[in-house]
């Protein structure tokens, strides 16, 4: 028998549910990925890049064009992020980001803090690296409880990873939240693992903030992106670090042997891609998208206590509808309503019965006004 090397399930929630969807040809609005369209210049762009030759290896951090244009893109952020090359690799996705850092800086016996609720790659990655994950539960509206988080701090603690734009609460670290956090890290050797991959897609007056914005902490930070979710090309699979000169050598040392560089001709188009995109339209588009969701779903017996202030998610408290637990009510939901969520509880690494759902707004207006008649039927 091979041992088990994490304590994450064999199938990830997110998986269970898009297949329990299918089964039952339910609305989809558990697994986190667009069902439009993605832009059709980036489709031709994936095609030039391969018409172009870019078909043989890139180099290890990233192809050059890519990584030039990714210096101007922070540059030109509404909160300019001053990066140089040195500070970019390009991977073959955010998760694969996180693992790599994680393997770059943790050994065997390190402790590894993780806010609960919180995407469910993170456990697994920290144990395969012989770590062990030390959870801290963020508080009622997903605020970090920094006395708690100081609590938890020993002379073990490695990293802690944070994640903002929050899945699955769509919830920002303010400047202050930084602040905190740099100064309870500021005499140890805990490095910043932070996923960023929401960072473009920000609502009403809420602004974005990097860790490696943060005068203190870039020097020891990895902040880690996605252009799966910056372009809504979740299929694609790629996405790019910035991290201190010295971080991002540690980073290399493992991802030269990983997966060494990453599809060339995907980044080719990612690059010219970054010289036309809008980012402003973007977020529009992603915030009307939210407001539709919230519109469609407010006559619905489902309680609200937040909006989104980012990502691709919302959640809502279903206890005005029944005690079942959050799995129970997600299964119930879509095989009787044939609608499909994520049970907040995946996101716990014990069961918590948290009475909420999460459901992705990343998504056609027809299928969220379907998702909506559907539940209207079912629940009232
Ligand atoms: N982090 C978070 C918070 C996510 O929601 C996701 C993806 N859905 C990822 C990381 C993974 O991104 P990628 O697909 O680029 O690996
Ligand atoms: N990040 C996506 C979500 O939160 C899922 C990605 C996956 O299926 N692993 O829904």
């Amino acid at each position: 028998m091979i041992k088990r090397k994490h304590s994450g399930s064999d199938l990830t929630i997110f998986s269970e549910m898009t297949a329990l969807a299918q089964k039952h040809d339910a609305v989809n609005l558990s697994q986190g990925f667009p069902d439009y369209e993605i832009d059709d210049r980036l489709k031709k762009l994936l095609g030039e890049g391969t018409l172009k030759n870019f078909n043989q290896y890139a180099p290890m951090a990233g192809l050059p064009m890519l990584i030039d244009n990714l210096v101007e893109f922070n540059q030109q952020r509404k909160n300019t992020l001053s990066v140089s090359k040195e500070n970019i690799t390009v991977s073959p996705g955010a998760s694969y980001g996180i693992y790599t850092a994680l393997a770059a800086i943790v050994n065997v016996g390190d402790e590894v803090i993780v806010l609960e609720p919180c995407y469910d790659s993170y456990v697994p990655a920290i144990e395969v690296n012989g770590g062990t994950p030390v959870f801290v539960s963020l508080k009622n509206h997903f605020e970090v409880d920094f006395e708690a988080l100081k609590n938890v701090i020993t002379v073990k603690t490695r990293a802690i990873i944070v994640n903002s734009p929050h899945n699955p609460s769509g919830k920002i670290w303010k400047q202050e939240d930084w602040d905190q956090l740099a100064n309870i890290i500021d005499n140890s050797e805990i490095t910043v693992i932070s996923d960023e991959v929401y960072d473009l897609l920000t609502y009403d007056h809420h602004e974005f903030y990097s860790a490696f914005h943060h005068p203190k902490l870039r020097e020891r930070c990895f902040s880690i992106f996605s252009f799966g979710k910056m372009f809504h090309a979740t299929g694609w699979k790629v996405g790019y670090v910035l991290a201190s000169e010295e971080l991002s050598l540690a980073y290399r040392r493992v991802h030269q042997y990983l997966s060494f560089s990453v599809n060339a001709p995907a980044q080719y188009a990612l690059a010219k891609y970054l010289e036309i995109f809008d980012v402003e339209e973007n977020r529009k588009f992603m915030q009307q998208k939210r407001d539709f969701f919230l519109d469609s779903f407010k006559d619905l017996p489902f309680t609200l206590s937040e909006k989104a202030e980012a990502g691709y998610f919302q959640i809502l408290d279903f206890r005005k509808i029944t005690d079942l637990s959050d799995k129970d009510f997600a299964v119930w939901l879509t095989q009787n309503a044939k609608v499909a969520g994520i049970p907040l509880s995946a996101f716990y690494h014990e069961t918590a019965n948290t009475g909420k759902t999460r459901f992705c707004f990343a998504k056609k207006e027809e299928t969220i006004v379907n998702a909506a008649e559907l539940l209207q039927k079912a629940l009232w």
